[in-house]
């Protein structure tokens, strides 16, 4: 008889962490995890295979409870203000202790894994959580380690992961009773009273974000990337929402990873991960078929709503629009293993631009690249009381701002070298709208975007000149005059809104946003950088 290995029972004791007494599942299999969220009333099964859970009060990351400690490690390195919150290296041991006192005498959840696909970087990962849903997020989105590699493991960093508990601000030092905290003297992240499964990746990435600069002189990226049969690979950087996940699932490219890559000193791009975290508010097989089909056995589904037949109604917003399935990556047909490839021959720079101003695509010089990458413009569009929408843009410095220790002039200073160095092509690309602003145009086909970006990367938008670009007359950018499967009407923005004092109102306005954010950086900023802004 021969012993499924990965069934081997094996438990370990958490006292070195504080927790005692609790009953530790340690290493279960995805589908032991479904079972017993299932029998626990914590979730049901999609018709699809997949689990569906509801991860609580809260659906999306809360930025404004996210802390680092401050000591003698992160306290010279780290750009401290509004996006890392300082946090007390005394407060942190004594929430600590309450969280593991928490915690001891439960039933748990615990997890060995790793991220960075490259072993080189590879950092071990303990996960602790108190549900089991969280646990097979852990499985889904972390590297998953061969059961020889188990026998010794030592975990370089802990996950401490208690959604069920709740701060005390007065007392903790939180904001309020949840709180995501990096301590990277004890290398743990604490999350409490919260059951958003991104915190826990986020929390890792974030880590990750200050250790590789600081240590290993490798560039930590918020982006997708995925690689032709050339070899030639692509990333895509864009804040949430922009297409970073969506874009790189192309059947036709071996995906890497859809949002957590280091560009290393010997120009390889590597994943941190060891799957996807894919939005799903309006997901169709039609438009989307590779993330479609990953839905199944073994896929957590979250904040969805069920009808009754089993099915996911993905047009039901009721819990959240940030409704979210994670997968290992091995649920896509089409990947790279392992998630590594070579210098980047493309850089896509992705933005929903909610203004309609901005072209669906653009070629950046290098000075236009390092602004765009220190402005990391998207536009949010907020709801409000009357139903009157009105988009706001949002600037997040190296598109991933809320996950970026270090000074954002940091992470811009490397990625410039690297481009100058390797030569690769870099594109503006306006997921958002077209044929106006919100409310008055619509998003972007996602077959054009796809188009647009299949055309870049084949070399079919041509060298830059008169006959193959326009420049664009307030942003400076090179847009295209057309492009293969494109209607070339939709490639120039100005031209789909049929009203150009309405769209240079805009353009102007956006343009000042853009000269207004830009301010804070304009010291770190040589003249190249700065020329690679609006032209007015
Ligand atoms: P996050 O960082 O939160 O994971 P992301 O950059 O990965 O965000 P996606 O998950 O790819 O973003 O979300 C993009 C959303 O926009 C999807 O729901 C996608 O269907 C939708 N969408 C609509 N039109 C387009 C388009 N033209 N290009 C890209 N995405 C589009
Ligand atoms: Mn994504």
């Amino acid at each position: 008889m021969t012993v499924d290995k990965a069934l081997v029972t094996k438990t370990i004791s958490l006292k070195e962490y504080g927790i005692n007494n609790a009953k530790v599942n340690y290493q279960l299999s995805p589908k032991k995890l479904h079972q017993i969220s299932i029998e626990k009333g914590m979730g049901q099964e999609a018709s699809s295979g997949a689990l569906v859970i509801n991860t609580g009060e809260f659906t999306g990351r809360s930025p404004k409870d996210r802390f680092l400690v401050k000591d003698e490690i992160t306290a010279d390195k780290v750009w401290w203000g509004d996006i890392n919150l300082p946090f007390d290296t005394e407060k942190f041991d004594a929430l600590y202790n309450k969280v593991t006192d928490y915690l001891s005498g439960k039933e748990l959840y615990v997890r060995d894994c790793y991220a960075c696909a490259d072993k080189e970087y590879r950092l071990n990962i303990r996960v602790i959580n108190e549900y089991p849903w969280s646990n097979l997020f852990a499985y889904n989105m972390f590297l998953r380690p061969g059961e020889e590699t188990l026998e010794n493991f030592t975990a370089d960093w802990t996950v401490v992961n208690a959604p069920g508990f709740k701060a005390n601000p007065e007392t903790d030092g939180t904001r309020q009773h949840n709180f995501a905290i990096l301590n990277f003297k004890r290398k743990i992240v604490l999350i409490g009273g919260t059951g958003y499964t991104g915190e826990i990746k986020k929390g890792i990435f974030s880590a990750l974000n200050f250790l590789l600069p600081v240590y290993a002189n490798t560039l930590p990226m918020h982006c997708s990337a995925n690689v032709g049969k050339k070899g030639d690979t692509s990333i895509f950087f864009g804040l949430s929402g922009t297409g970073k996940t969506t874009l790189s699932a192309d059947p036709t490219r071996k995906l890497i990873g859809d949002d957590e890559h280091g560009w290393t000193s010997e120009n390889s791009v590597f994943n941190f991960e060891g799957g996807c975290y894919a939005k799903v508010i309006n997901l169709s097989e039609e438009n989307e078929p590779d993330i479609y089909g990953a839905i199944k056995e073994g896929a957590l589904l979250e904040n969805v709503v069920v009808k009754e037949n089993g099915e996911v109604d993905f047009g039901n917003t009721s819990i959240t629009p940030n409704t979210r399935v994670s997968y290992p990556i091995y649920h896509i047909k089409n990947i790279q293993q392992p998630s590594i490839g070579y210098t980047p021959k493309n850089i896509f720079f992705l933005t929903a631009d909610a203004f309609g101003v901005l072209p669906p695509i653009s070629k950046l010089t290098p000075g236009q690249a390092a602004y765009h990458f220190i402005s990391g413009y998207t536009a949010k569009v907020a709801g409000t009381e009357d139903g009157v929408d009105e988009p706001v843009p949002s600037f997040s410095a190296c598109f991933g701002a809320p996950f970026m220790p270090l000074h954002p002039a940091k992470y811009a200073e490397m990625l410039s070298a690297k481009m100058k160095e390797s030569g690769v092509n870099v594109w503006l690309v306006n997921t958002g709208w077209t044929g106006g602003p919100y409310g008055v145009g619509k998003r972007m086909a996602l077959k054009y975007t796809r188009a647009m970006i299949q055309a870049a990367m084949s070399g079919n938008l041509g060298e830059i000149c008169y006959e193959n670009y326009h420049i664009h007359s307030v942003f400076g950018l090179a847009q295209p005059r057309s492009c293969p499967n494109v209607p070339s009407e939709i490639l120039s923005s100005r031209k789909t809104w049929n009203n150009d004092e309405g769209y240079y109102k805009k353009a102007h306005q956006l343009a000042d946003a853009f000269k207004e954010n830009f301010k804070k950086f304009a010291s770190y900023a040589n003249e190249e950088t700065k020329v690679g802004g609006p032209l007015v």
